[in-house]
C-alpha cells in the first residue's frame, strides 16, 4: 500500500500538473470505486483544482466550491498520468479525470477492488476521512511519545495504526523499527525514554529520506513505479537476505496476508521470533492486513461490506482461507525450535485474556 513517502510524491506530481486546472471531464469506469452517494462525482466537472492535501494514506483533491475528491489507493490502486483521453479505458482503469493538459487515471490491478473515491463537501466532509493519527514529521518528541504510549500495543501495531500515526504502513514500519533497533513485538509501555527517542528519530529519518529519494527518482516525471518493495530497503521484503548493517539473515513473522521483516541481531537481541505460532498469540494486537484494519475502523463499513462480505467463521479474516493449515504449521514451528522472547509471549497471553 502506498504510504507517506509515496503519497507525498504523488501529491507533488499532481500539484505540478493539476493545481489551478479545470476538471473538464470525469468518468467512473468501475462503479464500485465510488463509495459516496452525494455529491455525485460529475458535480466536479468544470471546477478548478484549488489545493491538494495528504490525509494519512489518502490523497485529497480540493476543488472550487469547497468540494473534495478523496482517493484511497489501498493495496493495488495507482495513479497514472496520460497525455490524452484514452479511446478505450484499460482493463485496470477505475476512473479517469480529464484536464486540459492531460488525464489522471486511477488504476487497480487484481480482482480485489478496494481502492476508493469519495466526493465530499467542505472541511467537515473531509474530516470524516481523517483517521486522526499524528503527523510524525510535524510532531514534537513529546507529542509522539504521548500518542505512541497512550495504549498498550506491539510496536508493529502502534506504528501502522492510522489512529495513532498518520501515513505509516507495513513497509515503512519495518524500516523504521530496523532503524530504531527495536523489536516489532516490543510493547509500547515497555519503552524507556531512550527507545522512544530512537523511534521518533527513526520515523522522521526513514520517512524523510524515502520521500526525498522517491522524489529524486521520479525527477519531475509522474511516479509510475509505486511499490511497497523498494530496492535499498533494509529489511522490508528482504526475508532471507543479509541485513545491510550486520549481515544477519532477515527474518519474518507472517500473519494472514501480512509479513513483518526484521533483523534478529539488530532488533531482537539475537532471537528469532516464532513465526506463525507467535502470530496466533499476537492476533489481537497485530495489524491484520492493513486494509482490513482500515476498513474495520473506517466508518464506511456498510458500503465495503456490501462489496466484500466479511470472512465467515473458520476462515482467516485476512485471506478468507480456511484455517485448516494451523496445526501442521504449529508443529513445524515447534520443530524449528524457534522461540519467542519469554516476556513477549507472556504479555501476549495476558492480552488474550483481556478482550478489547
Ligand atoms: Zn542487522
Amino acid at each position: 500500500m502506498p504510504e507517506l513517502p509515496d503519497i507525498s510524491v504523488y501529491i507533488d506530481s499532481l500539484e505540478a500538473r493539476i493545481a489551478g486546472r479545470r476538471l473538464e471531464r470525469i468518468r467512473i469506469v468501475s462503479p464500485f470505486v465510488v463509495r459516496s452517494v452525494e455529491p455525485a462525482p460529475e458535480v466536479l466537472e468544470g471546477l478548478r483544482v484549488e489545493r491538494l492535501e495528504r490525509l494519512g494514506k489518502r490523497i485529497a483533491i480540493g476543488f472550487e466550491q469547497d468540494l473534495w475528491l478523496v482517493l484511497h489507493l489501498m493495496i493495488a490502486g495507482r495513479l497514472r498520468w496520460r497525455a490524452r483521453w484514452p479511446q478505450r479505458p484499460g482493463r485496470q482503469t477505475a476512473a479517469l479525470l480529464g484536464f486540459d493538459n492531460g488525464v489522471l487515471a486511477l488504476t487497480e490491478a487484481g480482482t480485489k477492488k478496494r481502492a476508493s473515491i469519495h466526493v465530499v463537501r467542505g472541511r467537515d466532509g473531509l474530516a470524516e476521512h481523517d483517521r486522526g493519527g499524528l503527523e510524525v514529521l510535524e510532531a514534537s518528541p513529546q507529542a509522539f511519545a504521548a500518542a505512541l504510549t497512550r495504549r498498550r500495543h506491539t510496536l508493529k501495531r502502534a506504528l501502522t495504526d492510522p489512529r495513532i500515526l498518520s501515513g505509516i504502513g507495513n513497509a515503512y514500519s519495518d524500516e523504521i523499527l530496523h532503524r530504531a533497533r527495536l523489536s516489532p513485538v516490543r510493547l509500547t509501555d515497555a519503552l524507556d525514554a531512550g527507545a522512544l527517542e530512537r523511534l521518533y528519530e527513526a520515523c522522521r529519518c526513514v520517512l524523510g529520506e524515502w520521500t526525498e529519494r522517491l522524489r529524486a527518482e521520479s525527477a519531475g516525471g509522474f511516479p509510475e513505479k509505486v511499490t511497497a518493495f523498494r530496492e535499498g530497503m533494509a529489511v522490508h521484503g528482504r526475508y532471507g537476505e543479509p541485513c545491510p548493517v550486520c549481515g544477519t539473515k532477515i527474518q519474518r513473522i507472517r500473519y494472514a496476508a501480512n509479513e513483518t521483516n526484521y533483523c534478529p541481531r539488530c532488533q531482537t537481541g539475537g532471537r528469532v521470533l516464532a513465526d506463525r505460532s507467535l502470530s496466533r498469540l499476537l492476533k489481537r494486537d497485530w495489524p491484520r492486513t492493513i486494509d482490513e484494519l482500515e476498513r474495520r475502523e473506517s466508518g464506511h463499513r456498510r458500503a465495503d461490506a456490501e462489496l466484500e462480505p466479511r470472512a465467515t467463521k473458520g476462515e482467516d479474516p485476512g485471506t478468507g482461507r480456511a484455517r485448516r493449515a494451523a496445526k501442521p504449521e504449529a508443529a513445524e514451528s515447534g520443530r524449528r525450535e524457534v522461540t519467542s522472547r519469554p516476556d513477549d509471549t507472556r504479555v501476549a497471553k495476558g492480552r488474550r485474556r483481556r478482550p478489547e
